[in-house]
């Protein structure tokens, strides 16, 4: 009994945590509350400015919606997904890296070197890089 409360209390928490934008910086960014420098914005992603590139092209996609991470996506979200790679290819487009080529990485939880739990893909680029495997 106190066991199946447990897992009903559980699972209502992590669905609160799932909507929770309250305290994001990519949600208050999606808002408008934080500032950034938006390069993209639809009705299902918005796509700015990483405020430390690591290349002369660091942009962030994320989705509108806050979902945590790749680990919290459901199978709903397969088209939002590849809405995102979509529209990663065209900000690459319009910022003059599409020929030379770039790179798409998306950190998942602690140990993937995640800092912010919003789903993000970086879309990394204007230089060449080393390969990330050595
Ligand atoms: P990750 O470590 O993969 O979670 O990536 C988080 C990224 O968000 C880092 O590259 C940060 O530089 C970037 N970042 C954090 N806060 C902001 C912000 N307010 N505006 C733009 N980029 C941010």
């Amino acid at each position: 009994m106190l066991k199946a409360h447990l897992i009903h209390l559980i699972s209502r928490l992590s669905r609160i945590r799932h909507t929770m934008t309250d305290s994001c910086i990519f949600c208050k960014i999606v808002s408008g509350e934080a500032k950034a420098e938006i390069v993209h914005r639809d009705a299902q992603v918005t796509a700015f400015r990483d405020i430390h590139p690591v290349a002369p092209t660091h942009i962030l996609i994320v989705p509108n919606r806050h979902i945590e991470s790749v680990s919290a996506l459901e199978t709903d979200d397969e088209q939002l997904v590849g809405h995102i790679f979509t529209v990663a290819r065209k900000v690459a487009h319009e910022e003059g890296i599409s020929r030379g080529g770039y790179r798409l990485i998306t950190n998942t939880g602690i140990d993937g070197g995640q800092t912010v739990f919003h789903l993000h893909v970086h879309l990394i680029g204007g230089q060449r890089m080393r390969h990330p495997m050595g």
